[in-house]
């Protein structure tokens, strides 16, 4: 996927600008935040589950190297290739080679995040290989034009009912209809050629379990189990950090997944995949590769920002940001929006690369409430802004005030003249009103909000008057 981080502020203002995603935003809200507060409360020990679920994640990343051995010997043991792929363009090329290994034409594709991450499906269609999304939502966004993703579950969370029913008249030239159900079984009629034609099944993959050897998938749609049995061969792309120690472990991970993504107590799907078709088995891949990415997490194992590798992708962090919820996930410009989004897309891509994304939050920690792993989302977003100041990466005039301000600051005689004066001259601009609606110097803090009016004194001279009573 194309990256478009760096134009964040104008990607946010034309989300700002859209009429209809603003109203697919404002029907989405709340929707998953309500289930999840149910879903929640059917676990008596959920907090104890959240630790359980961090000490997981913690200590298999803590020694990563040996338990991804071991996932690699026990998926051997059970007839898988396991390829290595450094970044995005390393898995077009073992997947394109993969396809032309064993004559396939056709690709029908499961939702997978490291795909988007890739590009993959341009570089299948280069090498005269079809990809085809069977996720209903990802579907959707390949018949238009490929349009990126807007929510790592929901994909097309932005869209209205009358562009998903114009962009189905237009792709199957069958007569448009606005009923969901016929939308879905039209959809499902044209997949359903696909699922039996294609030669090849590309998944991601939620979790790898290191000792079976298995790749676990957690769908609401039966997709994911067509194309990874249907097709002779089945290829799963994940990224490393994705591995776990057992299925015990898997046991405790999916007590939080769906109940954090949707508020579901269990996903209608949750499919252990492993080893190739036996023999006398009637579905499974003749042939079955892994392919494990690195494509920037290997170097954050053992950095400040390790925490973030715990991720489970489940996008609770986004479905409870006002900032995510307001401008919906295309603005943030790659793979991963919301909060999650905001620290990954700067780890993997370059600090300079995404260089509002760590200001894209208001550090409300609605997102740290919530992630099922205790990722510390606003400490992360914070030491990204730390890192930004250290490399210079801001602007200079930002740059320029921080410094004045600090100047400032630590001249308390000095500060207390600026603050005086500061509050005067607001007061004097509230002209008599409760709130400022223009702020002269910032006029962009007051575009979507007012300014409270100030008393007219500080608080050092309210102080000093109490005081003198
Ligand atoms: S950061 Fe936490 S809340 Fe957000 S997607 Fe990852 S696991 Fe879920």
């Amino acid at each position: 996927m194309k990256l478009r981080a760096h134009r964040f502020k104008q990607n946010a203002l034309e989300a700002l600008a859209n009429p209809v995603l603003q109203a697919s935003m404002k029907k989405a809200k709340g929707k998953f935040v309500d289930k999840r507060a149910i879903a929640i409360k059917e676990i008596d020990d959920f907090e104890a589950t959240r630790e359980a679920a961090k000490e997981i994640r913690n200590r298999v990343i803590e020694n990563l190297d040996l338990w991804l051995e071991k996932f690699e010997q026990a998926a051997a043991a059970r007839g898988a290739h396991v390829l290595w792929a450094k970044d995005g363009a390393e898995i077009c090329r073992l997947v394109v080679d993969i396809g032309r290994k064993h004559g396939v034409k056709k690709a029908v594709k499961s939702k997978s995040m490291l795909s988007e991450e890739a590009g993959l499906n341009l570089a299948l269609e280069a090498a005269g290989i079809q990809p085809v999304e069977t996720d209903l939502g990802e579907y959707i966004l390949q018949i238009n034009d490929n349009e990126p993703p807007s929510h790592i579950i929901a994909p097309v969370v932005h869209k209205s009912l009358d562009e998903v029913a114009d962009l189905f008249q237009k792709t199957h030239h069958t007569p448009r209809k606005t009923d969901i159900p016929q939308l879905t079984r039209e959809a499902r009629e044209v997949l359903r050629q696909h699922f039996l034609s294609a030669e090849m099944g590309i998944s991601g993959g939620n979790f790898l379990i290191a000792e079976t050897g298995s790749v676990a998938l957690v769908t609401n749609e039966g997709n994911g189990r067509m194309v990874t049995t249907l097709p002779r061969v089945h290829v799963v792309i994940t990224g490393i950090e994705k591995v776990i120690p057992t299925l015990e472990d898997l046991a405790t991970l999916m007590r939080l997944l769906p109940r954090s993504a949707t508020g579901q107590s269990i996903s209608n799907y949750v499919s252990v995949l492993t080893g190739t078709k036996a023999e006398g088995e009637s579905d499974g891949p003749e042939h079955l590769y892994f392919i494990l990415v690195d494509n920037g997490r290997a170097e954050v194992v053992g950095s400040e920002f390790q925490d973030m590798l715990r991720c489970i992708r489940c996008g609770a962090c986004m479905n409870h940001c006002p900032v995510y919820q307001t401008i919906g996930g295309q603005a943030y410009g790659w793979v991963y929006p919301g909060p999650m989004g905001s620290v990954l897309t700067p780890l993997y891509t370059g600090l300079e690369n995404a260089i509002d994304l760590p200001h894209a939050a208001t550090l409300c920690n609605q997102c740290g409430v919530v992630c099922p792993v205790k990722i510390p989302l606003p400490d992360l977003l914070r030491k990204l802004r730390e890192k930004q100041v250290e490399r210079h990466l801001r602007p200079w005039f930002e740059r320029l005030a921080f410094r004045l301000w600090a100047w400032v600051a630590s001249r308390p005689a000095l500060y207390g003249l600026g603050t005086r004066f500061a509050v005067r001259y607001l007061k004097w601009l509230a002209d008599g009103k409760g709130s400022i609606p223009r702020l002269g110097l910032a006029p962009e803090w007051t575009r979507g909000r007012n300014f409270p009016t100030p008393e007219g004194r500080t608080f050092r001279e309210l102080y000093a008057q109490r005081g003198r009573a």
